[in-house]
């Protein structure tokens, strides 16, 4: 009988069935070497062998013949499209290169800051000014303890694709896997751009203010050394977030790029027109927003000029203003994306900032924000049916950080859907805290059932490291394992055309397509 072992846990099941049955178990990892953490099994004398997977072997995460055959033949070697992170495009345009692997890794990770805090290593490690190979041996140590987080799996799959290391990285290999990686990023094979083109990746979008300039997506554009399509995105949270101490600044930065001046909410809207005629000039096709939630709290226009006018005033405006402004805002921003054919991207569902103590010290994307359960899915409904009724929904992306979205969100996708665009409402893939095994499994489960899971966009790394596009392959052998489980139990026929579309689809068509990138479908 073959089984999987995955854990001591399973030691204690073992020792049951051997008090039930009668039978000794022996674990042996299909490479044929044990493990000294593995001697425990001698205590279960062999009678049976139980067949272990070798750590994230070939067919990591694939447990069944059918997910291992549908990432192998269909999603592995699809490109890559990465529609939405926070990668700097200077360091595209300047192809930098790193100078070692705390750089890398702990430069802005937040999420790997937050797992060494739960480590309770000290600040001076973390963001600190400790010396970078002290840095890295605290988060060696720290990686040890993350069983079952995604970032033991991405950081092994990064050591395992850019560096050729399939070890383990732990305290004890630190110094190993530091000379290792440190030596291998001075290679030209690992500047920026080598990075990207090694990943397969065929497009980026990058997210950007619509006071950028975009000067450097340009200098990418005009550079015919460089195959990869690097495309502004268009986040224009800082236009509409009007309670903010430096909302006057920033509509004077925003007035000069635009070449005028924004004295009511008419010439921001103006301004901002001409700022989107901009970006789509340079090849934009997608937008994101950062909300506390979807509101629709609708003004009339004589109303929201007052507020506006009260604010640059320097008076403080209500929390309820606040929310007509907001709702005026991005149903005007919605429109004119329709009109340009862009998709619009929302994220909500985030509680930022929440120790006020580490924000005085370190600011904004430090680890310290969580999951808000505040978003009431009837104002997401009355603020897509208010643009649909005006013919003016664009494509929509939703992203909810709270996974407890996932239904109602499932169930407003299909009050909007029409054949403007093959599922012209989507729902985002697990995003940030749900960015793991049984997020993705969570978020896509609840996709199909309400839903067409086959038109799903699929992943985006959403990151600010060079590193991260096997987060990709991570999704991807999730996404088989998931489709590969339905399959063998009889719940989708086991037919190659339909199998094939859905899964390349998922991995990389179907943004081609939703988006209208200047790309071929694989
Ligand atoms: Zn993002």
């Amino acid at each position: 009988m073959k089984g999987l072992c995955l854990s001591s846990l399973f030691y204690a099941a073992c020792m049951r069935q051997k008090e039930e049955v009668g039978t000794n178990l022996r674990f042996v990892p299909k490479n044929g070497l044990r493990h000294s953490s593995y001697d425990f099994s001698a205590a279960c004398a062999a009678e049976r062998e139980v067949e272990m997977k070798a750590f994230m072997d070939r067919d990591f995460l694939l447990s069944t013949e059918t997910a291992k055959k549908l990432f192998h033949t269909y999603a592995e070697s699809m490109p890559v499209l990465d529609y939405h992170c926070h990668i700097n495009p200077q360091e595209i345009a300047e192809d930098r290169k790193f100078d070692n692997i705390t750089q890398v890794w702990l430069g802005g990770d937040h999420y790997k800051w937050r797992a060494m805090r739960s480590n309770g290593v000290e600040e001076y490690y973390i963001t600190g000014n400790a010396p970078d190979r002290e840095k890295f041996q605290k988060w060696a140590e720290t990686l040890e303890l993350a069983i079952g987080n995604p970032l033991f799996h991405w950081s092994h799959l990064e050591l395992q694709r850019f560096f050729g290391y399939t070890g383990v990285l732990n305290g004890e290999t630190a110094e190993e896997v530091w000379n290792l990686c440190n030596e291998k990023l001075h290679e030209d094979s690992m500047s920026v751009r080598n990075l990207i083109r090694q990943s397969g990746v065929t497009l980026v979008c990058t997210t950007d203010d619509p006071a950028d300039d975009l000067r450097w997506h340009k200098q990418i554009a005009e550079d015919k050394s460089f195959e990869v399509q690097v495309l502004p995105a268009w986040r224009p949270d800082k236009a509409m977030n009007l309670e903010k101490p430096d909302y006057a600044d920033y509509l004077k930065r925003l007035g000069s790029a635009a070449g005028m001046e924004i004295r009511s909410f008419a010439d921001l809207k103006e301004a901002l027109k001409k700022r989107m005629a901009f970006f789509a000039e340079m090849g934009c096709r997608a937008s994101d927003h950062a909300l506390e939630y979807v509101m629709c709290v609708p003004e009339t226009d004589e109303n929201l000029e007052k507020i506006f006018a009260k604010r640059l005033a320097g008076e403080r405006i209500t929390r309820e203003e606040e929310m007509k402004f907001k709702t005026a805002f991005m149903l005007f921003v919605a429109g004119e994306y329709s009109r340009l054919g862009w998709a619009m991207q929302l994220h909500y569902g985030c509680k930022r900032d929440n120790n006020t103590a580490m924000y005085s010290l370190l600011g904004p994307d430090t680890g310290f924000d969580c999951i808000n359960n505040y978003a009431p899915s009837a104002q997401l409904a009355d603020f897509l049916d208010l643009l649909n009724r005006g013919g003016h929904l664009p494509k929509t992306i939703i992203y909810s950080l709270n996974p407890n979205d996932d239904e109602s969100i499932g169930s407003i996708l299909g009050c909007f859907q029409n054949s403007d665009a093959v599922g012209k409402i989507q729902q985002g893939s697990a995003w940030w805290f749900n960015d793991n095994k049984t997020g993705m499994m969570k978020q896509m489960t609840s996709l199909a059932n309400l839903g067409l899971l086959g038109n799903f966009v699929g992943m985006l790394t959403d990151s600010r490291s060079f590193l991260s596009y096997p987060r990709h392959e991570y999704f991807r052998r999730i996404l088989c394992e998931l489709v590969g489980g339905w399959v063998e139990n009889g719940e989708f026929p086991d037919d190659e055309r339909m199998l094939s579309r859905i899964i390349r689809g998922i991995s990389y068509n179907n943004a081609v397509r939703y988006f209208g990138f200047d790309l071929e479908e694989k």
